[in-house]
């Protein structure tokens, strides 16, 4: 019986082989293994890409949202909302400047930050909001920036699954003040170790964040602030530079697949995007009132799956003691239990999505 894996790095590494060899051995010949010309060409493409006005490479995507929050000026004492259903490391960051993440519920219908529930949450604090375009899904941005004006929040976008991803046709990343990606190397443009991005329409705020990442520097020797060391390496920039020309391809196949799956999964709730959306689908998500007994299935059938994420921030243990505790938010923890991410990839054959679907549908209930 085939294995199936959850995903598969390998064939994108094979079918850039030499073109990945030559990048990094030029960064070798040249050195520069920090920051330096490939990252600097990196930059440049990423945004010609994606979309937006300036950017720069950086070590993760988890400090690519501190950084954000250190450009915005939030700190001690300041409020973040941050949706409850999300990757740690969103209100991670928040916890690193000193803020105080303030957990958002997400909606029944789309499985995304609940507005309504933001707005609630909102006093004289809060200082800023961080959408998180999960799973490549985008948030409804026009509202989320209607909140955002009312209550004079500042906004940074999540974008860690959601590069090429586009909200009425325009980026995402590039509604909000910054936008934070990640490039780990399970992400849709993944790296070969840890890297991020940061993205921003405004100028003085990307001065701040260049010199920021690299110790508050102004050049060589002068170091105008306290900043710290959040640079990209020159083999990553390397990496992501010969893989992002792979990236429009990979995505459009990822929609393809997406489709095909919702096509043979009628009958189970499956996550969709919204109207206005133009999604990358990072993951593929699918909710079942049987997890335990899917996953073991899968197991002996030889097929990986995956569940991001089986616990809501709000009751993780390290939320105990900012007054959160299982219990409190119910859509979220309905949700968590009954989600399972299928084997997808942009290298999956016909043949692998029908050996999934077919045991999926064996024994999955909806
Ligand atoms: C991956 C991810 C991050 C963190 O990125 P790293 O590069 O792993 O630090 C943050 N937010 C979300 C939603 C992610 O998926």
């Amino acid at each position: 019986m085939e294995a199936i894996p959850f995903m598969d790095l390998g064939q994108q590494i094979k079918s850039l082989e030499s073109e990945l060899n030559a990048a990094m051995q030029d960064v070798l010949m040249q050195k520069s293994f920090i920051q330096g010309p490939a990252v600097e060409r990196f930059n440049k493409e990423f945004l010609r890409l994606h979309g937006g006005a300036f950017g720069v490479g950086c070590a993760n995507g988890t400090s690519a949202i501190t950084v954000a929050l250190r450009a915005l000026n939030i700190g001690p004492g300041d409020e973040v909302l941050v949706p409850n259903h999300t990757f740690f490391a969103t209100a991670e960051a928040v916890v690193e400047v000193g803020a105080i993440p303030v957990l958002v519920e997400i909606t029944r219908e789309h499985r995304q930050m609940n507005l309504k529930d933001a707005a609630k949450r909102v006093t004289d604090k809060t200082k800023a909001i961080i959408p998180v375009h999960l799973y490549g899904l985008p948030e409804p941005m026009d509202q989320v920036m209607a909140l955002a004006r009312e209550h004079k929040l500042r906004v940074i976008e999540d974008c860690a699954q959601a590069q090429l991803a586009k909200w009425n046709g325009k980026p995402v990343g590039t509604f909000g003040d910054i936008g934070t990606f990640s490039f780990y190397p399970g992400k849709n443009l993944g790296a070969f170790g840890d890297a991020g991005f940061i993205l921003t329409e405004d100028q003085k705020l990307f001065e701040f964040i260049q010199r920021y990442i690299n110790h508050g520097r102004q050049d060589k020797y002068r170091h105008e602030f306290f900043g710290s060391n959040y640079r990209m390496d020159g083999l990553q920039g390397a990496v992501l530079s010969t893989k992002l020309t792979k990236l429009a391809e990979w995505t459009e196949r990822r929609r393809e697949l997406a489709k095909a799956y919702d096509e043979s999964l009628k009958g189970y709730r499956v996550l969709k995007p919204r109207a206005e959306s133009v999604p990358v689908y990072h993951l593929y998500v699918v909710e079942v009132a049987n997890r335990e007994e899917v996953m073991e299935t899968f197991k002996k059938e030889n097929i990986e799956c995956g569940v991001h994420y089986p616990i809501p921030l709000n009751a993780q243990p390290a939320f105990a003691p900012l007054g959160y505790r299982a219990g409190q938010y119910p859509v979220s923890e309905e949700f968590a239990p009954r989600i399972l991410s299928l084997p997808f990839f942009p290298e999956m054959t016909v043949e692998q999505m029908q050996r999934v679907v077919k045991v999926f549908r064996g024994v999955a209930k909806a």
